[in-house]
C-alpha cells in the first residue's frame, strides 16, 4: 500500500458538563461527544522521509502548528521509522468552530499511519499517543457515542444511539475555548446538568427526551457575550428543530430534525446567507459509513 484516504469526522457535544478546576489548572468535565457525518478527508502518502503537509484550507497552518503534523511526528517516532509521509487535508469541517476540527484530524493520521505501515500498534498505544496530543484526540479515535471525563481525555464507550438528523449553523465567529471556560468561571455557577441521568438513557438504549436536561454549560456566558448567536438558536427552533444546543465553545450550533427532509428544508431556506449551514447526521463508532 501506498497511499490511504482517511475520513476524519467531527463531534458534537449531546452534553458538555463543567465540574471545577483541578490543580493543574485544566478544567474537570463531563461530556456526551457524538461523532457526526460532516467529515474532512485526509490522504496519507509514504514518502522517502519527513513529513510534508499540505490543505484545501490556505489558513491552516502547515508545519508543526498542525495537529495533524505532531500526530504524524509522535507516531513515526514512537515505532522509529526512518520513513516519512505527505499528508492532504481536505478541509470540510469549520475552523475554530467547537467541532474537533484538530483532534478530528490528528486521530485520523495515527489510524491512517497505523494502517499504511502495517504498524498493528495496539488500541491502548493509540490511545496514549492520542491523549498526548489534545484532550478531544482519544475520542476521535474511534468516535462514535461516548462519556468523556477527566479532561475529557478519559473515554468510555456508548451504545451507538439511533441516527439522529441534525443540521448545523456556523456563523464564523471564533470563539476561544480558554475565554469562555473563563468566562463560566467567573461566572460562580456551579453545574446542574443530570448528566448521570443522560447516560443511563443512552446506555439503556431509552429514547431520548430532549426535554430531560442536555444541555452544554458554557452556552449561556457564550450566549451573554454573543447576542447574534442567540438569534441562530431560537431561529432553528422557529423553523422546527426539536432541539438546538451549542458545541463545545461555540460558535456552532446544531438542531436535532425529524429527519432528512425537515433537515434539507433548513438548510435551504436558512436566512444568514453568509453562515455555514449543513445537514449531518450522528455516525457509529469507527465510523462505518464513511471510509
Ligand atoms: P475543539 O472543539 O476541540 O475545541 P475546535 O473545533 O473549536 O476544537 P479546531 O478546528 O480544532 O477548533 O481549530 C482550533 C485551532 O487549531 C485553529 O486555530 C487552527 O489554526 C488550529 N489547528 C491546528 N491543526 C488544525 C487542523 N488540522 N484543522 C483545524 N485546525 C487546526
Amino acid at each position: 500500500m501506498k497511499e490511504i484516504i482517511v475520513p476524519a469526522p467531527a463531534k458534537i457535544n449531546l452534553a458538555l458538563k463543567i465540574k471545577g478546576v483541578r490543580s493543574d489548572g485544566y478544567h474537570e468535565v463531563e461530556l456526551i461527544m457524538q461523532t457526526i457525518s460532516l467529515h474532512d478527508r485526509i490522504r496519507i502518502r509514504k514518502n522517502e522521509r519527513g513529513i510534508k503537509l499540505t490543505a484545501s484550507d490556505p489558513s491552516l497552518p502547515v508545519g508543526q502548528k498542525n495537529l495533524a503534523y505532531r500526530a504524524a511526528e509522535e507516531i513515526l517516532n514512537f515505532v522509529n521509522l526512518t520513513a516519512g509521509v505527505d499528508i492532504y487535508i481536505e478541509k470540510r469541517i469549520p475552523v475554530a468552530a467547537g467541532l474537533a476540527g484538530g483532534s478530528t484530524d490528528a486521530a485520523a493520521v495515527l489510524t491512517g499511519i497505523n494502517k499504511l505501515f502495517g504498524l498493528s500498534l495496539a488500541d491502548e498505544i493509540l490511545l496514549e499517543i492520542a491523549a498526548r496530543l489534545g484532550s478531544d484526540v482519544p475520542f476521535c479515535l474511534h468516535g462514535g457515542t461516548a462519556f468523556a471525563y477527566g479532561r475529557g481525555e478519559k473515554i468510555r464507550q456508548l451504545p451507538d444511539l439511533n441516527r439522529l438528523n441534525l443540521v448545523l449553523v456556523n456563523p464564523g465567529i471564533p470563539i476561544s475555548t480558554p475565554w469562555a471556560y473563563a468566562q463560566y468561571d467567573q461566572s460562580g455557577k456551579a453545574s446542574n446538568l443530570p448528566v448521570d441521568q443522560l447516560l443511563q438513557v443512552i446506555e439503556e438504549g431509552k429514547e431520548i427526551n430532549w426535554q430531560e436536561g442536555w444541555g452544554n454549560d458554557l452556552e449561556e456566558v457564550v450566549l451573554r457575550e454573543y447576542k447574534e448567536l442567540s438569534l441562530i438558536k431560537e431561529r432553528l427552533k422557529a423553523m422546527g428543530a426539536k432541539f438546538v444546543l451549542m458545541s463545545g465553545s461555540g460558535s456552532t450550533f446544531f438542531a436535532v430534525v425529524e429527519n432528512q427532509k425537515a433537515g434539507e428544508e433548513i438548510r435551504a431556506n436558512w436566512p444568514g446567507k453568509k453562515d455555514f449551514v449543513t445537514t449531518a447526521w450522528t455516525v457509529k463508532k469507527d465510523f462505518p459509513e464513511l471510509w
